[in-house]
């Protein structure tokens, strides 16, 4: 006899065993996420490739900001 598993996160029925006691990746992500850090709430499903991209527009925006910061500097002082 099979116990019939809900996911905690949205109570689906589980299917899938490889993300157990989960209905899936997203909601094991979820569940860690709250676990790890309570102050978040997690509204949107996480996808790690957008995560990878946020931290590279991160780096890169930043650099953009001190290249404009210098250049900027020159015309005023012209
Ligand atoms: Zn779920």
């Amino acid at each position: 006899m099979v116990r019939p598993v809900t996911c905690p996160i949205c109570h689906k029925p589980v299917q899938a065993s490889k993300t157990l006691p989960f209905c899936s990746e997203r909601c094991r992500t979820i569940d860690f996420f709250r676990w790890n850090d309570g102050r978040y709430a997690i509204v949107e499903p996480l996808d790690p490739t957008r995560i990878q991209e946020e931290l590279l527009k991160g780096s890169d925006s930043e650099e953009h900001e001190l290249l404009k910061g210098s250049d900027s500097e020159e015309h005023a002082e012209e």
